[in-house]
């Protein structure tokens, strides 16, 4: 066995197998994979090979197209059978809301160049001719499914990376991994020791196992998976006869169940509600080519639906039972990408569907790996979208979940309760005695909305405007003409020391630091000149800055972070999480409470639009940021988190004469909108580049020097690709909630990153991408709703203070 290689992968799956390839494909020959048994022995050798390219998150269906791509050109290169049937898929709607979610699907897979279309139940039967019509409602057709030998795949991967220069090593067991003080790793087996640079853990259904070799708890579990496979059944055989072509692949949300052709039989598959957890803590390395005990019981509720949806497979015999188990995220999605706080330690696992997922993540790995970046927006299956509040328990709850909503849909409005309460602030209680619908925001319990005294305190799950309604209207009021308190502890807040910390910040960020005592919104930028972080940066003093971003990227930020600071030491940076936790008061009226709260003086002259200041407000020490996200008048007041009762308090009591009132999250979003403000994930993602995304205020060209600027500077002089759009949407009683299909002159070319009712003003909005060279201020603008193209039109300034003068008062 060789001694050194430059990357280790550990796990012989369809993914290890994936990783490998891609990283011969992409010039790396010295590459090496060590798996305890043989090929496939994890999950991979008894899935049911299906393959699909649509998900939730248009990335990763993206990266799923990609996969089902590339099977042909793996069989060609490697000249082993993949064992493709590529048949076209259909998924039935049994209700209305099934119906609208595959109107919502088709539309969001336009501008990804996916060819679904929206089919009757009539056009159904061509594809399977044993639908018992009258349970559904139509259907929605994808050209581009099929299934595939499992077995075969995973060896096509692997013979082609054997034939870029790689080598795999069978009943080679990675026992311990250890990385040496320059950065190294030594790999110990059962057949010695391998050094190498770079780790990848693909150990699938023992990816914990090689997680905890390096000091980390992956948030994986693996779920029991069953599916029958009926003897031969004769309308198969007649169906395949008469159409002369292969029964298509179905997904029944009514039964929970999937269905395709295997022989002259079918393969029925089932994600039922009572999903069971398979090797909670550990999984045992005894466990090999083996299948787990059936439990027909448990599928049965869903077996029954499917038998009355599918009348024929009710008498078909069942040749196996086929129990396995496969591992998942908290949201079923991969962990892919570097792993925070190791050094070249990557992650290739909870990969729930490595026939349709497989290609992709060895892409965007190997991407990673060799040019430093994945090459696509891969936010979705990043390893760094989790802290460690997603605990071994918590994933447990999540994965649970996960798997009995597989086949369900999820509402733009509809928060998910497995595992949560998690982390809450001190005033949890207090928010919910006055009426708060919570929703979970990394984890952390955040107010949503308030609902009023005698209403019901809890959504009405839709895809329509809905309960909530009404009373965000209220809140949004409260706050453009008094003033509102809201909870923002959910930011990412960093505190940045040392003697080269000014430096290093500067080299980041695109815009020029704030001067002592002033706040600056910077974004930051990649070596290729993308948006992947923005900040509000506040300079406390000489030597010491304070900086507020995204919370659900702080892991994905730290990273970068951690990758950047200089060796010497001469910077600190620290994560605060919970230990500051802030409230925001925004409206006319806030200056007023403020005031009533203190001694020091808070008048326009003094505390200015964008000033940072360290005081005390109602007995407590707080950091205070003079800047909203509503874009009114007002304040983020941040405090220790023992303290945050006292200031709430102190507020309410303060602003009660001028009707002070609660707000949640989802006012505060309408309120940005009203303001045509960008949001992290939304607006500003890795995919962008700043002038696309309308930050050219905040990108300096001739100041400093920063990582990206040169792919800046081109952006700029060869002009953006993409502009960033606002938009007044003629909707119905729907509002857009993002990726949705911008149609331009009667063609789709860009999609919709965020939108919703804008309450104040009265309108629905829209923002979202087009390409640049389809921007005309007379272009005719449609969204795609629900299956139906409503009106747009195009917004310059935003429709709530466009001068920006609320914000200075
Ligand atoms: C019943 C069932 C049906 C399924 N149907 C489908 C389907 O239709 N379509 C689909 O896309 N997916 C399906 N899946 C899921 C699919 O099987 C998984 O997505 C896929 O197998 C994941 O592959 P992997 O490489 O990540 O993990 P694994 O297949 O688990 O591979 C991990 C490998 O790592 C090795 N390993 C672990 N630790 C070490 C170590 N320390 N040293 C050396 N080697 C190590 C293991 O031996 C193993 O071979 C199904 C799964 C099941 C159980």
């Amino acid at each position: 066995m060789k001694t050194t290689a430059r990357v280790v992968i550990i796990g012989g799956g369809v993914v290890g197998c994936s990783v490998l390839y891609h990283l011969t494909k992409k010039g790396w020959s010295d590459v090496m994979l060590l798996e305890r048994d043989q090929l496939t022995s994890g999950s991979t050798w008894h899935a049911a090979g299906g393959f699909h390219t649509l998900n939730g998150d248009p990335n990763v269906a993206m990266l799923q197209s990609y996969t089902v791509s590339l099977y042909e050109e793996l069989e060609r290169i490697s000249g082993q059978s993949c064992g493709l049937h590529k048949s076209p898929g259909i998924m039935l709607a049994d209700t209305p809301e099934r119906m609208e979610f595959l109107k919502m699907t088709v539309a969001r897979g336009r501008y990804l160049g996916m060819e679904t279309e929206i089919i009757s139940i009539k056009e159904a039967l061509n594809y399977f001719p044993f639908i018992e019509e009258k349970y559904f409602l139509g259907a929605l057709l994808d050209p581009n499914e099929g299934h595939l030998d499992p077995s075969g795949t995973t060896y096509a991967y692997a013979k082609a990376a054997r034939l870029g220069g790689a080598t795999i090593e069978v009943q080679t067991k990675v026992e311990s991994l250890e990385q040496k003080p320059d950065g190294t790793w030594r790999v110990s087996t059962n057949k010695g020791v391998v050094e190498c640079e770079h780790v990848v853990n693909a150990g699938g259904l023992w990816a914990r196992e090689v997680g905890r070799m390096v000091g980390i708890e992956l948030p994986v579990l693996a779920m029991e998976h069953m599916y029958l496979v009926t003897d031969d059944i004769p309308e198969v055989e007649a169906f395949n006869k008469s159409a002369g072509k292969e029964i298509g692949h179905v997904i029944d949300f009514g039964a929970e169940s999937y269905l395709r052709q295997e022989g002259k039989g079918m393969v029925l598959g089932v994600y039922e509600q009572a999903g069971k957890p398979w090797s909670t803590k550990t999984t045992p390395w005894s466990f090999g080519q083996e299948l787990l005990q059936p439990d027909l019981d448990r599928i049965a509720p869903s077996l029954e639906i499917a038998f009355k949806h599918f009348p024929t497979l009710e008498h078909a015999g069942i040749k196996r039972v086929i129990n396995g188990p496969f591992t998942f995220a908290p949201d079923g999605n991969p962990l892919v990408g570097p792993v925070q706080g190791r050094t070249n330690f990557w992650s290739a696992c909870g990969v729930m569907a490595g026939f349709s997922q497989g290609g992709g993540v060895g892409l965007a790995l190997s991407n990673w790996m060799v040019d430093g970046d994945p090459g696509f927006d891969i936010w979705g299956m990043d390893v760094a979208r989790y802290g460690d509040w997603a605990t071994r328990t918590y994933t447990n709850a999540k994965v649970r979940e996960n798997y009995s909503r597989r086949f369900r849909i999820r509402f733009p409005n509809e928060e998910l309760p497995a595992g949560r309460p998690l982390q809450t602030t001190p005033l949890y209680d207090t928010f919910i005695e006055q009426g708060a619908v919570m929703g979970d925001s990394w984890g952390m319990e955040t107010p949503l909305w308030f609902a009023p005294k005698g209403t019901q305190a809890k959504d009405i799950v839709s895809f329509h405007r809905s309960n909530d309604f009404e009373p965000i209207k209220a809140e949004c009021k409260a706050v453009r003409e008094a003033v509102g308190v809201t909870e923002v502890a959910n930011f990412a807040k960093y505190e940045i020391t040392g003697p080269g910390a000014e430096a290093w910040l500067q080299g980041l960020m695109t815009n020029t630091l704030p001067k002592t005592g002033r706040l600056q919104l910077c974004p930051m930028l990649n070596h290729q000149g993308k948006i992947i972080g923005d900040f509000t940066i506040a300079k406390a003093e000489e030597d010491r800055f304070m900086m507020w971003g995204s919370s659900q990227a702080q892991v994905y930020h730290m990273r970068w972070f951690e990758q950047t600071l200089p060796k010497d030491g001469s910077v600190r940076i620290t994560p605060y999480g919970m230990k500051l936790i802030g409230l925001s008061i925004a409206g006319p009226k806030s200056r007023e409470v403020l005031q009533r709260l203190t001694d020091e003086d808070v008048s326009n002259e003094a505390f200015k639009f964008m000033d940072y200041r360290e005081m005390e407000i109602a007995t407590v020490q707080a950091k205070i940021n003079r800047v909203t996200y509503t874009g009114d008048l007002g304040y983020e007041i941040w405090v220790a988190p023992e303290y945050q009762r006292r200031l709430y308090e102190s507020i309410m009591a303060a602003g009660a004469d001028v009707g002070i009132q609660n707000f949640g999250m989802r006012a505060l979003l309408c309120l940005r909108l009203e303001k045509n403000f960008g949001t992290w994930f939304r607006e500003f993602r890795p995919i962008y580049g700043p002038f696309e995304a309308g930050l050219d205020r905040f990108v300096k060209l001739d100041k400093h020097e920063y990582i990206g600027k040169a792919a800046a500077i081109k952006e700029k002089q060869e002009g953006p690709k993409k502009t960033r759009i606002f938009m007044v949407v003629d909707a119905l009683d729907c509002d857009v909630m993002g990726d949705e299909p911008i149609w331009v002159d009667g063609k789709v070319v860009g999609w919709v990153t965020s939108g919703g009712f804008g309450h104040y003003v009265n309108q629905s909005l829209a923002q979202g991408y087009i390409p640049t060279e389809c921007f005309k201020p007379d272009m005719k603008l449609e969204i795609e709703i629900l299956g139906e193209r409503r009106a747009a039109h195009l917004q310059m300034d935003p429709p709530f203070d466009p001068e920006a003068k609320r914000m200075r008062m």
